[in-house]
């Protein structure tokens, strides 16, 4: 029994199966992507799944992502890679957590900080090989300069970059960033410096792209069981992922209208037979996108789709005529899909965007609930 209104559901076996599948294709050690709590899915409990079934790394956005893990007792090495001047670099390398350095000026406010400490901060590496977001392009020089002086006050412990088109096998880009990579490793070991660990591959290139696996990789949207291009990659289940999230929300009011009703703000649509609708209590300050058209919900075996315009706190779906449901019924707004349920590809679909924008904009006004079978160690 809960009092709750909605509920987003989180199978954390699920996600350590995930992350055995990839640790099996990837051949090399994981790390396992937590930014924006975990994709929405939770920070501190997915991060834990994550270590327990042998994640070496975490990889989050921001340092206070990664200060909350290390709050947590959760001290596997971890890198906070989005870090821009004027961050707290101190308590970083007191945390010993692991930095992203993608710019020269970044990397000044390191060695600062590492000196007043007299803590060698331990540093990544990011380059620039045609991503063209953060890390060293045409700074390259002046920062393997810089880098050859300093080097006696940081750790380098990695070289990293992102590719732009994984999700593309095949396409030229691909090829050309890895070049780049391999290139711009090679000028680092010109001056004498050889990182650990080369990192390179998303959830994309561990799925499709062996050789761009080097000593780590980084794998977000796969280890949530999503996948991470429908078009390209195929489905969550083709790939043998299994989506971990479920969202549910509670139906406020069910009525019977005619046709021809027009339905929410402007009038955007009208029924078109006699039915009954349902008003589902989610809406898009709870991540509903305002946009979405063309999914909706599944109760009773059937697919329930959105009617007129998506609302802060509430939505309106097209039951049937014949159907029973009723105020205070659980409906599923995406799931895995084994019953015919909508997924997170249908709402991103449905609203011009892609599964990723659908799980990580989840509200923190819905509650998280964990399932996790005691059989956890056996995966
Ligand atoms: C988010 C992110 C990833 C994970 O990407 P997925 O497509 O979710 O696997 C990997 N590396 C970096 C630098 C990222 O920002």
């Amino acid at each position: 029994m809960t009092f709750h209104r909605a509920e987003a559901i989180v199978n954390l076996d699920a996600i350590a199966s995930n992350i055995a599948i990839l640790k099996k294709r990837a051949g090399v050690p994981i790390l396992a992507v937590v930014k924006a709590d975990a994709y929405g899915h939770g920070l501190i409990p997915v991060a834990r799944t994550a270590v327990d079934v042998g994640a070496q790394w975490l990889g989050v956005a921001l340092l206070e992502e990664a200060i909350a893990l290390r709050e947590n007792k959760i001290t596997v090495p971890t890198i906070a890679w989005l870090v821009p001047p004027g961050s707290d670099f101190a308590s970083a390398i007191n945390s010993d957590i692991d930095l992203g350095v993608a710019s020269l000026e970044i990397f000044k406010e390191i060695i600062h900080a590492s000196k007043s400490l007299g803590k060698r901060a331990r540093i990544h590496i990011e380059v620039d090989t045609g991503m063209t977001r953060g890390g060293f392009l045409t700074e390259w020089e002046s920062f393997l300069e810089l880098l050859s002086k300093e080097s006696e006050h940081i750790e380098v412990v990695g070289l990293f970059s992102h590719f732009a088109r994984a999700d593309e096998p095949g396409q030229p880009q691909n090829a050309l960033q890895l070049k780049r990579f391999t290139e711009m490793s090679d000028d680092l070991n010109r001056i004498g410096i050889e990182p650990e660990i080369h990192h390179l591959s998303n959830s994309a290139a561990t799925l499709v792209d062996a050789s761009a696996h080097f000593d780590l990789v980084r794998t977000g949207i796969a280890m949530y069981g999503l996948t991470p291009d429908f078009g390209n990659l195929g489905s969550s289940q083709s790939l043998g992922l299994i989506p971990a999230m479920t969202l549910r929300a509670k139906l406020h009011v069910v009525k019977d209208v005619l046709a021809g009703t027009p339905v929410g703000y402007g009038a955007l649509a009208s029924t078109i037979s006699d039915t009954k609708l349902g008003v589902v209590v989610m809406g898009y300050a709870d991540g509903i996108p305002r946009i979405a058209q063309g999914a909706g919900v599944f109760f009773d075996g059937k697919r329930a789709p959105i009617i007129g315009r998506v609302s802060m706190d509430q939505f309106v779906v097209d039951l049937g005529a014949t159907s029973l449901a009723k105020g205070g019924d659980w409906v599923t707004i995406f799931g895995a899909g084994s019953e015919g349920e909508y997924t997170a590809d249908d709402w991103g679909r449905a609203s011009l965007s892609i599964n990723y924008e659908i799980v990580t904009r989840i509200a923190s006004r819905v509650p998280r609930i964990y399932e996790q079978a005691s059989t956890l160690g056996v995966l």
